[in-house]
C-alpha cells in the first residue's frame, strides 16, 4: 500500500490532540462496522464479493472505501501527533509479517504431514 496522505499539523491544531484521539476512535469503530457489514453481505449471497451483484453491495463496497480512507487519515495524524517515524512502522509491519509466514509455514508442515486441516484459530483467522 502506498498512499499519500497530506499532512495533517493544521487539522490537529486545529481542534487539539484530545479531539482528534476520540475522532480516531470513532473512525476506527466505522471502519470495524463497514468490515463487519460486507462480511455480512458475503455470507448473505455466499461467494466472494461481487461489486455488482446488488445495489446494496456497491453501496457496502464505497462505505469500506470511505471509512478505510478516513482510517488512514487518522494512522497519519497519529504518527503526527506522537512522533512515530514511518521506519519504527515499517519494521514494526515487518516483523509481524515474518511472524505470519512462520505460523503458515509451520501450518503447512503439519497440515502436510497429518493430512489434517486442524489449524488453530489464531492461524486459521490470520491474527497478526
Ligand atoms: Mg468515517
Amino acid at each position: 500500500m502506498n498512499i499519500h496522505v497530506p499532512d495533517q499539523s493544521k487539522v490537529i491544531m486545529a481542534y487539539g490532540h484530545d479531539d482528534q484521539a476520540m475522532i480516531h476512535c470513532e473512525e476506527c469503530g466505522e471502519l470495524i462496522q463497514a468490515i463487519s457489514k460486507m462480511r455480512r453481505i458475503v455470507h448473505r449471497f455466499g461467494g466472494p464479493f461481487d461489486p455488482y451483484r446488488s445495489d446494496e453491495e456497491v453501496e457496502a463496497y464505497g462505505n469500506l472505501v470511505e471509512e478505510m480512507a478516513d482510517v488512514l487519515i487518522c494512522l497519519e495524524q497519529i504518527k503526527e501527533m506522537y512522533g512515530i517515524y514511518e521506519k519504527e512502522l515499517q519494521d514494526m509491519v515487518d516483523k509481524k509479517y515474518a511472524r505470519q509466514e512462520a505460523r503458515l509455514a509451520a501450518v503447512c508442515r503439519k497440515d502436510g504431514k497429518s493430512g489434517k486441516s486442524g489449524r488453530s484459530r489464531e492461524v486459521q483467522h490470520g491474527n497478526v
